[in-house]
């Protein structure tokens, strides 16, 4: 069941993952391992940040600095801290967040931050929990006032009614953790970063609210940009790699009809892979959408097989170069999606 997937990081640093964990259910095979490269982590962690802690100076300590698992909770934080936070994400967008390596500079974050922005619904799980515990920053502690979850304050999709087993894959027994692909629920994680960062730093509530009255405004202008492109679209079926689009297609009115993961986090099957071509050419499906952490040969084989196109959907910000913002994110995702749509029946 252990996965491994590998891919060159953006400085070419090959990022093998031989992930050990379901989510939810950490694996005890490993963990001696990992604790111990974790305090060797720590070590070196700690010999760089002495200096810096000691040359920081007085200005930027005025500053909250704040730290998110992914790109898109540090995106929205910069709209509305501006420049009276600092903001960092340890994930980068066009990794699988669900597996990241651990580095010393993760470390080194969390050991500055005032606040800690998660994901949460264990998409962190197999990477984060031992981070936040090797910090010893009481601030990012789970439960203290500055570990904040973001997916309490969003509508979250696919939480599983019965018992979740192994036999079901990676399956997110908390619901379904790639909520942010909702514009309304970027809206609500504003709102919430907002308030907390207010909390935190009361002398410049005014300007953050001020700036989330802002995004708010810019959200709603997009959202009905967004509409209107795929208003056309409305009902078409599509396939998907992973589940990483259940709040974007309910937004949107895409039916995601299937997966190329026979379960969640599994990789494709021979098996699979043959009742997605027959269930496509039944029904006519011709797109599959692919995050840019895959592998593209299986879902390259089954739009072959059926005439269809794979289309490189980036679920966070991050994922490409040019995609620096919440914004920028949907409109990327509806320029590409909406063009191959007008191409396809
Ligand atoms: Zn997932």
């Amino acid at each position: 069941m252990a996965r491994i997937r590998s891919k060159p990081d953006a400085a070419g640093m090959p990022i093998s993952r031989t992930q050990a964990t379901l989510e939810g259910r950490p694996l005890i095979q490993g963990s001696l391992c990992s604790m111990k490269r974790f305090q060797s982590l720590l070590s070196v962690a700690v010999l760089i940040a002495i200096p810096l802690g000691t040359a920081r100076s007085s200005l930027a300590a005025s500053k909250l600095n704040i730290v998110t698992s992914t790109q898109d909770p540090s995106a929205i934080t910069r709209d509305i801290g501006g420049d009276h936070i600092n903001v960092d994400s340890i994930a980068k967008g066009y990794q699988d967040p669900h597996f990241v390596e651990p580095k010393p500079s993760f470390l080194l974050k969390l050991m500055k931050a005032d606040l800690l922005e998660v994901v949460g619904l264990e998409l962190e799980i197999g990477w984060l929990p031992p981070l936040i515990t090797q910090s010893r920053n009481a601030k990012i502690q789970v439960g203290a006032n500055g570990y904040m979850d973001l997916s309490r304050f969003c509508e979250i999709l696919e939480i599983p009614t019965g018992q979740v087993t192994r036999a079901m894959g990676d399956v997110h027994p908390l619901g379904n953790p790639h909520y942010w692909l909702d514009p309304e629920n970027g809206r609500r994680m504003a709102k919430a970063i907002q308030q907390k960062l207010a909390e935190l730093h009361p002398e410049d509530a005014a300007y953050f609210a001020q700036r989330e009255a802002d995004f708010e405004r810019r959200l709603t202008d997009s959202e009905k940009r967004w509409d209107a492109a795929m208003a056309l679209y409305r009902g078409r079926k599509v396939i998907t790699y992973h589940r990483s689009w259940p709040n974007f297609a309910k937004r949107f009115g895409l039916d995601v009809v299937d997966y190329v993961e026979p379960k969640p986090g599994i990789p494709p099957t021979p098996s699979h892979t043959l009742e997605l071509i027959n269930l496509m050419k039944r029904e006519g499906i011709k797109l599959i959408l692919v995050e840019p952490y895959f592998d593209l040969r299986t879902p390259n084989a089954i739009a072959s097989a059926v005439g269809g196109q794979v289309l490189v959907l980036l679920p966070s910000v991050g994922g490409v170069k040019e995609v620096n913002d919440y914004f920028q994110l949907f409109d990327y995702d509806i320029n590409l999606l909406t063009a191959a749509l007008a191409k396809t029946k």
